[in-house]
């Protein structure tokens, strides 16, 4: 694992982004912003799950101003996703919002984006330039790659917001291709010192998705890019956005987060419903806050050395099975046993 980049540190309300800190995890709602009961409803589900910084559409002036009632009752930082119209910034920064999202490819008059760095610098509230690979400005170079397009898009908008005396700056570079997401991260990683929003756009379907994410992320990530993430998935709910984001960080050992189910794929030596056991842990440790590695295993042969570093777990034998503590067996419980057997010695960890 590369050292982590030294990025700079900006705060979106009360959470800081970039430096040393621990990689943020974000997410966006998936409702209609003008309903702010639907919005505070989601983003408050977000929160339970773990999500620190919410990013919510603004297609309209009447969502713009939907942000005033949605912060009262919401405790993460807002920000507002702004395309086309930038008067939807100054009136999404006038209702409070904490950060703003310009895509420089649907926004490129530099007077309006002038305006926009003013309302924000007065209110020190960070922009995340954030560019689209379906949505890049025209091309200024003869043809140039899908990548430099992306950089040169993060870079020109960069610039002018320099220019403007402007560094509260959060830079994402997203495309559905892996391999030119971590090319453009990785390009301006070395050009820019400001922190990076890591994701890989329209990931797919949750499975999918998250797999995509893994992959695209956990590259950059273990190359020590990226400051903040967010996993996009097409799903209803919001909640499993979070939870791969936090899957990812958990691989790479950047964030702990709540239980961490080891279990074995089963084999030929499995004398039990291993895949079945294995479910029903995971849906047993949901809620469960306190970070907690729990192993099932198929078989006390190679269980409890296979998942040694877990806190507790069970190796399943016939008809019996060995509840273990770090390798160590504590006590041989009978298969109708197992599964409260282990909840128990989890809630007593
Ligand atoms: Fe097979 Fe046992 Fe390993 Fe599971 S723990 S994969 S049953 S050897």
């Amino acid at each position: 694992m590369r050292k982590r980049r030294a990025s700079r540190v900006i705060r979106v309300g009360a959470v800081e982004i970039g430096g040393a800190g621990p990689i943020v995890v974000q997410s966006m709602t998936k409702t209609d912003t003008r309903d702010v009961k639907a919005t505070v409803k989601q983003i408050r589900q977000l929160k339970e799950c773990g999500c620190e910084v919410v990013r919510v559409a603004v297609p309209d002036m009447d969502a713009a101003k939907a942000i005033v009632d949605i912060k009262k009752k919401v405790s993460i930082p807002v920000i507002a996703d702004i395309h086309f119209d930038y008067r939807l910034a100054l009136e999404s920064l006038k209702s409070g919002a904490d950060g703003l999202r310009l895509n420089p490819g649907n926004i490129s008059d530099p007077e309006q984006i002038a305006k926009v760095v003013h309302a924000a610098k007065e209110r020190e509230v960070p922009i995340r330039i954030g560019v689209n690979a379906g949505s890049l400005p025209k091309a200024t170079k003869k043809k140039a790659s899908v990548v430099e397009r992306m950089v040169d898009a993060a870079l020109d908008e960069v610039r002018l917001l320099e220019s403007l005396d402007f560094d509260l700056i959060k830079v994402s570079l997203k495309a559905f291709d892996v391999p030119a997401t971590v090319e453009a991260y990785e390009a301006i990683a070395k050009k820019i010192p400001y922190p990076l929003h890591l994701g890989i756009t329209e990931a797919g379907l949750p499975w999918a998705g998250a797999i995509r994410s893994a992959v695209g992320l956990g590259i950059l990530l273990h190359e020590g890019i990226g400051d903040t993430i967010r996993v996009s998935l097409t799903t209803a709910d919001a909640c499993q956005e979070v939870e791969a984001a936090y899957e990812i960080l958990k691989s790479l050992k950047l964030r702990e987060h709540g239980p961490t189910l080891v279990s074995c794929p089963s084999c030929g030596r499995s004398e039990t419903d291993i895949v079945g056991l294995a479910q029903i842990v995971e849906e047993r440790l949901k809620g469960v806050e306190k970070t907690i590695k729990v192993a099932v295993m198929g078989c006390v042969v190679n269980g409890p050395g296979e998942a040694k570093d877990a806190d507790v777990g069970i190796a399943c034998g016939k008809g019996r099975g060995m509840i273990f503590r770090k390798g160590e067996k504590v006590k041989t419980v009978e298969e109708g046993d197992f599964l409260e057997a282990l909840i128990a010695e989890v809630e007593r960890v």
